[in-house]
């Protein structure tokens, strides 16, 4: 069948690391369901155009209809858990990411099939499995950030872009990692554009 024509040119996977997102200057507030697992969370899948830009909020009469992800919502719970405070349950998290950059694939992923594709991806990109496989734990030690890469590289067969953060010390942290997905949404590809990393060459992976 033919395929719906995407008016961007490929996804960032966004995946970020709970343990540097809670550990800033900045407080974190756990969902109301507890405490996350020490795994990366997602934080969205983003649309982006080839010369780095992005498209954002395409639809604004696009609604979010909790309804239409209600077999997903437990898996939402787990793999996209929201950090922000005050603590709540996920959902407007996962409105804001549909409304800012969801609604920006619409021609080829609907609302149930952008969380259900982004969750997908997640689990593909086993991300925290193949960083201990090669013995980067997070155990607030630091590692060399070529290091980290070329785990990713090895393990998914593309460079990832590599986000830091700073601890309250103004330690550089592992923050977000970002995958190159193709506007299907269906596999990994080598990114058009990486993101702008602010990250050194060594930099601390923080316990969660
Ligand atoms: P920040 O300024 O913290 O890097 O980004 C703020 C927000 O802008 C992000 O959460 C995201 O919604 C959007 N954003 C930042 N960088 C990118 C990018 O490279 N691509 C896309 N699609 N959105 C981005
Ligand atoms: P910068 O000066 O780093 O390019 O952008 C500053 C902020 O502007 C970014 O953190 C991001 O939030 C926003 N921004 C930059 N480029 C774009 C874009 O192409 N689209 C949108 N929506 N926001 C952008
Ligand atoms: P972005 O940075 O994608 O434009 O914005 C993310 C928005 O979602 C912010 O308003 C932020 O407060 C909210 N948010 C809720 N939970 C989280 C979370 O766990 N991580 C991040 N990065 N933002 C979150």
């Amino acid at each position: 069948p033919p395929q719906p024509q995407a008016d961007f040119d490929f996804f960032y996977l966004v995946l970020q690391w709970p343990g540097a997102y809670c550990d800033t200057k900045r407080t974190c507030c756990y969902p109301t369901s507890g405490k996350p697992a020490a795994d990366f969370g997602i934080h969205g899948l983003w649309p982006n155009y080839k010369d780095g830009s992005w498209p954002s909020n395409c639809d604004p009469d696009s609604e979010f209809d909790r309804s239409q992800i209600s077999d997903l919502v437990s898996r939402l719970k787990r793999n996209w858990p929201t950090l922000a405070c005050p603590s709540n349950d996920g959902f407007k998290f996962w409105e804001y990411e549909w409304g800012k950059h969801g609604t920006c694939s619409e021609s080829v992923l609907s609302l149930h099939a952008y969380f259900d594709t982004t969750l997908r991806l997640k689990d593909q990109a086993n991300l925290l499995q193949t960083l201990t496989d090669s013995g980067i734990k997070p155990d607030d030690g630091f590692y060399d950030l070529q290091k980290i890469s070329d785990a990713i590289k090895d393990a998914i067969g593309f460079t990832p872009g590599i986000q830091c953060n700073k601890d309250p010390e103004r330690n550089d942290q592992l923050h977000q990692i970002f995958l190159c997905v193709d506007t299907s949404g269906a596999n990994f590809i080598e990114c058009p554009i990486l993101p702008r990393g602010r990250c050194p060459s060594q930099v601390q992976f923080a316990m969660f």
